[in-house]
């Protein structure tokens, strides 16, 4: 029996939104798929109907726990394949832990499949490795407290003591207090930042700064809450020398959509 006969929940990571950055197995248990519950808000619409046309869907953005269980379950009881999609990774803010122990409760079997998460294609938008010999090694996935609370010892200011590579989700609405607390770590207002919104989306959009004008321009550009803070040194090393200056619109640099001058 293969995994595919099984009748079991398959948690779905689709990428951050490009459809092609599904991986190959997510795309095929999506399209074997009878019963789709995926996340509305964040996960593209074209994505689910490209590779599931024929299956029956449910936004869980209008749906609580229970019903999303409901609906996972009664299509596996009926011998329905189920995928439950999920933008990015899974496990990454996905809120899939509580799902998983309530699908335990009914006996129900699952298995999870990794996706891209936003931050690593928010660092391909930038076309910027995030560990860099010499000046970090490590990267940290936080956010700033919002709704959901976050533990006191991981507050962004002291997260910030470290001085790594961080890569802030879902923060980018509050991105004064952000600046503000990674002030008060390891960061000064030189420290290059850069917002990724909707990242591998066709309207992504990229805005680079440093800690002193990053919330002005985030404001200016009108940023919606789908994007990727990306705060570090790592950053200046696409600088080459001007580290406070983004090179994007620089006539002597190149960079995918044109030629130096
Ligand atoms: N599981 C998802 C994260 C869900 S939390 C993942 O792995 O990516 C939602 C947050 O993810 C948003 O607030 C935003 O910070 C980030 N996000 C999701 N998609 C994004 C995208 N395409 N570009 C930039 N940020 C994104």
């Amino acid at each position: 029996m293969t995994q595919t006969d099984k009748y079991i929940v398959h948690f779905v990571g689709a990428g951050p939104g490009d459809v092609e950055l599904i991986t190959v197995k997510g795309a095929r248990l999506l399209s074997e798929a009878d019963v789709v519950v995926y996340t509305g808000s964040l996960v593209d619409r074209e994505l689910v109907k490209t590779y599931a046309p024929n299956a029956r869907f449910y936004d869980s953005a209008s749906m609580n726990l229970e019903e999303t269980t409901a609906a996972l379950a009664e299509a596996v009881a009926s011998g329905e394949r189920a995928v439950r999609l999920h933008t990015g990774d899974p496990s990454i803010y996905g809120a899939i832990q509580e799902q998983m122990v309530e699908l335990n409760r009914l006996g129900i079997d699952y298995e999870v499949i990794p996706g891209v998460t936003s931050a690593f294609a928010a660092a391909a938008a930038l076309k910027q490795e995030l560990t860099l010999p010499e000046v970090t090694q490590t990267v940290i996935i936080t956010r700033l407290a919002g709704r959901t609370p976050v533990p006191e010892r991981e507050k962004l200011s002291e997260v910030a003591k470290i001085g790594a590579t961080m890569v802030i989700y879902l923060s980018v609405g509050m991105m004064e207090n952000v600046v503000a607390e990674l002030l008060q770590g390891a960061y000064t207002t030189a420290t290059t930042v850069a917002v990724v919104a909707k990242a591998s989306w066709k309207d992504q959009q990229i805005i680079e700064g440093t800690l002193a004008d990053i919330a002005a321009k985030v404001k200016s550009a009108g940023i919606g809450k789908q994007a990727m803070i990306i705060v570090g040194d790592v950053l200046k090393a696409r600088a080459e020398g001007v580290p406070e200056r983004s090179k994007l619109y620089d006539k002597n640099f190149s960079h995918g959509c044109r030629a130096s001058a």
